[in-house]
């Protein structure tokens, strides 16, 4: 196992498209940390990097004590599973699993306890016998899983791989993806796309944009503490709804802003930016909002849109003057809800509230600092 150091990396395919624009990032040995941010922001690129299929432009990669820039490929003990599960089709599972095992000139009877050992943990030990064209795309990423295990590498590399399969063999192995981490206890980095496997795999996630960190934490500090719009936006489903506001004042209080209807709200954050008249964007997540006042929410005059029934609960869209987007609303299964294109009354509640400068950071409470893991400077 190892400890896998990023400092200031960088990667330019020419000098006009830089695509890494400067990461550092400490990942602990045996730490499962995920790559997630919107499509060519560059997670791939860097895992490449990591794994030594794609050149570093500047800076340092360090896997244990080891400076890896240019260490081979295939001496960095690390292993990758890929997307596509890349397996040999002539080959049996076994002969899958062993293939790398036997070009390393590994014994015999060593490759056969290995094999065996990581098939057991995967439980596909009754298909060692099967071509890969017998297997389902679970059975697959299996095998593709088991021929990296083999190679007792120093830390696991994963680039989407959960992509290719339906959504109820996702979930099945996400769940044996994080029980494996808990059994191998190996370092893992695991590239997606997925929100809902970033929050449950990791224990920490990087989420990048264009190239760049915007916050590293664990899922549930990035949920409810997110540094900016950005990692606020990206996070969560439905989307935080949001709302352009003015700043009225800004006191040891904290920061009122103007609702629609002339409503003022005063939450106890501040930050530079916030003098009165500027424009701030308020933040609330669906799950937050009230149909009905609680003590202490403030309310806003809003136009009923759109029901959805989601069997579980129910999603109310909502259009709030000033609004781009519509608000929505998780509501219980079998919540009241008004009459389409009726006015109604939405309350917040100020303590799940957010407010963002026009830079986009969050506005924090008064009493701390700004977090430090956020946003690293663009270059
Ligand atoms: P992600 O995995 O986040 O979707 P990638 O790492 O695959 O994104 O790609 C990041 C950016 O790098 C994209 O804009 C992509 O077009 C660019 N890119 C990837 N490979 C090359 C290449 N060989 N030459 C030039 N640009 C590339």
């Amino acid at each position: 196992m190892a400890h896998v150091t990023l400092k200031n990396i960088q990667k330019h395919y020419d000098r006009h498209t830089p695509v890494i624009k400067g990461v550092d990032l400490e990942i602990k040995d045996g730490e499962f940390v995920v790559f997630i941010g919107p499509s060519g922001c560059g997670k791939s690129t860097l895992l490449r990097m990591i794994a030594g299929l794609e050149d570093i432009s500047a800076g340092e990669l360090y896997i244990g004590q080891q400076l890896s820039n240019d260490v081979d490929p295939a001496k960095r003990r690390v292993a990758m599973v890929f997307q596509s599960y890349a397996l040999y089709p002539h080959m049996t599972v076994f002969q899958n699993m062993a293939f790398s095992l036997k070009l390393a000139g590994t014994a015999k009877s060593q490759i056969q306890t290995m094999v065996h050992k990581a098939a057991e943990v995967l439980q596909i030990t009754h298909l060692l016998e099967r071509k890969p064209k017998a297997l389902s795309g679970g059975q697959r990423q299996r095998v593709a899983i088991g021929r990296s295990i083999v190679r007792d590498p120093e830390v696991f590399l994963f680039d989407e791989p959960l992509s290719n399969l339906d959504a109820a063999l996702r979930v099945q192995m996400r769940i044996e993806l994080s029980k494996l981490h808990k059994e191998l206890g190996t370092t893992m980095i695991y590239v997606t796309h997925d929100q809902v496997e970033a929050m449950t795999l990791a224990d920490r996630i990087a989420i990048f944009n264009a190239g760049i960190i915007e916050q590293v934490g664990t899922p549930l500090q990035l949920y409810n503490q997110p540094a900016n719009l950005f990692v606020a936006s990206f996070l969560g489903s439905p989307k935080i709804n949001l709302l352009p506001v003015e700043c009225l004042a800004q006191t040891a209080q904290g920061t009122t802003v103007r609702l629609p209807g002339g409503v003022a709200l005063t939450l106890p954050v501040g930050g530079s930016g916030t003098a009165a008249g500027s424009m701030l964007t308020l933040g609330i997540r669906p799950e937050h909002l009230h149909a009905e006042a609680q003590d202490g929410d403030i309310g806003v005059q809003a136009s009923f849109e759109l029901l959805e029934h989601l069997g579980d609960m129910q999603l109310a869209y909502y259009r709030l003057p000033g609004a781009d987007a519509p608000w929505s609303v998780k509501l219980p299964a079998l919540a009241a809800h008004p009459e389409a294109a009726s006015s109604a009354t939405l309350w917040l509640p100020p303590a799940h509230c957010y407010l963002f400068g026009g830079d986009g950071r969050t506005l924090q409470p008064l009493e701390t600092q700004p977090a430090e893991n956020t946003r690293q400077p663009r270059l």
